[in-house]
């Protein structure tokens, strides 16, 4: 093990609107010991997901705020380094939730071990992980692509969007992205091979989202909000279904956002169902099978964006609440 310092990323204080570099801090304590039963964790990848926004705020939502003064709470990808554990041995790779930190501890609970000979380690935290299953379990089982329709996700580019997209594609739809910018949307429509992707920014994005989807929009798979949302919303078919996912751009808004035409919600007989991806813990299995397999078949293809260095970790965080990341967002720790 190099060296006896674990350098910790804290959440030093709660965000008013968009968060800043100031609501971190970067420390270092000696890496701990494990107790009984407990491993030690030399973490290796660290995700950065949107859900950390929802964790800085002390506002009610599903899960408890990050506490202030802890590090920030984070899945993790990490080798066990010591164990007091008899379910694991020194060298074992695992899936975990060790925090914004180069070192973690864990009881064993909620630690799965990983196969390196499978897949990378790092698409745990990304397209055969929880961003992965996101787009599966809500795109299959509340969205109900059904072959020809059209289904439109935005950030699609992103460790959800961009398989939502490509599930759409097997399963036989029109998949119609949206992204922030040329590049991305170049990416989505050529190497994800979406049959179209539209660029949010663009000033005609309401024109060329309607020439996109000439028959309009059967299922919108709803990751961002804001004003996104209201230029998909015309275009919604009847019985058009929308598995409501994320709300990125509504997520540091200080006060309400006009919200979605619910006349639409009546006179089309829309459902909206929201979902957090862990209600579909049973459909695991299926979605690591399921996408395990077109991962390594290749018909399912991810992209990550990568950086080094726990330090990174803030700024990252932060280009990743304005669209700055390209891909699944991972630090990369040690490897
Ligand atoms: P991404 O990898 O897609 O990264 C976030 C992307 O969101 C950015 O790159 C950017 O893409 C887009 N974005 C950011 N701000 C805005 C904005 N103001 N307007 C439009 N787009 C914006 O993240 P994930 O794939 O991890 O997450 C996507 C969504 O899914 C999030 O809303 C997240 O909260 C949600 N989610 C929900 C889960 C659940 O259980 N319900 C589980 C996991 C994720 P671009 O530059 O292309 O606009």
């Amino acid at each position: 093990m190099a060296g006896s310092i674990n350098r910790q990323i804290l959440l030093k204080s709660r965000p008013q609107g968009a968060p800043s570099l100031d609501n971190f801090e970067l420390i270092e304590t000696p890496i701990p010991e494990p107790g009984e039963g407990e491993v030690l964790m030399r973490i290796l990848y660290l995700s950065l997901d949107p859900y950390m926004r929802g964790r800085m705020s002390a506002a009610k939502s599903y899960a408890k705020p990050a506490a202030i003064g802890q590090p920030m709470v984070g899945g993790t990808v990490g080798e066990v380094v010591k164990s007091r554990n008899p379910k694991y041995a020194v060298g074992d790779l695992v899936l975990g939730y060790g925090g914004w930190q180069e070192y973690a501890l864990s009881n064993g609970a909620g630690l799965r071990k990983l196969d390196p000979a499978a897949a990378p380690v790092s698409t745990a935290l990304g397209v055969l992980g929880m961003p992965g299953m996101t787009a599966y379990v809500g795109l299959t089982e509340i969205g109900g692509p059904k072959p020809g329709e059209t289904v439109v996700v935005a950030a699609a580019s992103g460790a959800v969007g961009s398989v939502v997209g490509q599930i759409a594609k097997i399963k036989g739809c029109r998949a119609v992205g949206i992204a922030g910018g040329a590049e991305k949307c170049r990416f989505v429509a050529g190497e994800l091979s979406f049959d179209a992707c539209v660029d949010h920014r663009a000033p005609d994005f309401a024109k060329q989202l309607e020439a996109a989807c000439p028959n309009g929009i059967d299922v919108y798979f709803e990751n961002v909000g804001g004003a996104v949302q209201q230029t998909v919303w015309p275009l919604l078919n009847d019985f058009a279904r929308i598995p409501v996912c994320g709300l990125i751009a509504q997520y540091n808004a200080t006060i309400p956002m006009p919200g979605p035409d619910m006349f639409s919600v009546l006179r089309k007989r829309l459902l909206l169902r929201g979902f957090i991806v862990s209600d579909f813990a049973a459909k695991q299995g299926d979605s690591l099978r399921d996408v395990g397999d077109w991962v390594r078949s290749g018909r399912l293809k991810y992209r990550e964006d990568i950086v080094d260095g726990l330090e990174q970790a803030p700024a990252a965080f932060l280009g990743l609440l304005q669209g700055k990341n390209f891909g699944k967002l991972l630090v990369r720790m040690a490897t």
